[in-house]
């Protein structure tokens, strides 16, 4: 079976600030792989390059031993690898519902978005009980469980988080650490960005 993602060799810059030099990185079916990293260590960039929003300079990226490195950022999508970008990025004046109706936009059969759905408010009742309430008047912490949540409606089989714990209590960082692992466990092979190592 073919590895879920591999990385060779990745080099990417923004004009002359070289954010990788030489990224080899290796994520397997089933695993969670945590990319522990500084401030401006390349960990950003690392997921917005596999997500194509990103352009390399050279090296080479795969997805279930398919090459990825020129492909477009909504491929990636239907290809089921999914990121949940850095501060959640959710639609702050739309209702969680519609967020996670969102997250469904490259799936075609809306009974499956509702079926996603459901299964999300299953796994994350905070959020049913807040499904008519603004994206933007969650705490920070539903806001991040929102953001996994709208991942998961896209059918993810590779869900990349960066710095998910970010700004975070303890205890809502053990919480959203729990649904990353309930996520991985449902099937999906998890990349974690984290400055927490602990928490990684
Ligand atoms: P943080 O933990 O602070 O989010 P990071 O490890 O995610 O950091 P990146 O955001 O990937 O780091 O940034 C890597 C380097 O690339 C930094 O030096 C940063 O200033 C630079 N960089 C990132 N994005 C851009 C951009 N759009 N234009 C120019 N330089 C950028």
């Amino acid at each position: 079976m073919p590895n879920v993602l591999e990385i060779k060799d990745l080099h990417v810059a923004y004009g002359k600030v070289q954010a990788l030099s030489g990224l080899n990185l290796t994520v397997g079916d089933g695993e969670i792989v945590s990319l522990l990293g500084n401030n401006g260590a390349g960990k950003s960039t690392t997921v917005s390059t596999i997500s194509g929003v990103v352009r390399s300079q050279a090296g080479s990226i795969s997805a279930f031993g398919q090459d990825i490195t020129r492909a477009t950022p909504w491929s990636i999508v239907e290809s089921g690898v999914i990121q949940v970008p850095e501060g959640r990025r959710i639609f702050s004046r739309l209702t969680v519902h519609e967020n996670l109706q969102l997250g469904g936009y490259s799936v075609k059969d809306t009974a499956l978005i509702d079926q996603r759905i459901a299964e999300v408010y299953d796994l994350l009742p905070r959020l049913k009980d807040r499904m008519r309430q603004q994206g933007g008047t969650l705490s920070g912490g539903e806001q991040q469980m929102l953001a996994i949540g709208r991942a998961m409606i896209a059918g993810p089989k590779l869900i990349m988080l960066d710095e998910p714990s970010m700004g975070l209590a303890p205890l809502m960082v053990a919480q959203v650490m729990e649904v990353i692992t309930s996520v991985n466990q449902a099937g999906a092979s998890v990349l974690l960005i984290e400055q927490n190592a602990r928490a990684a």
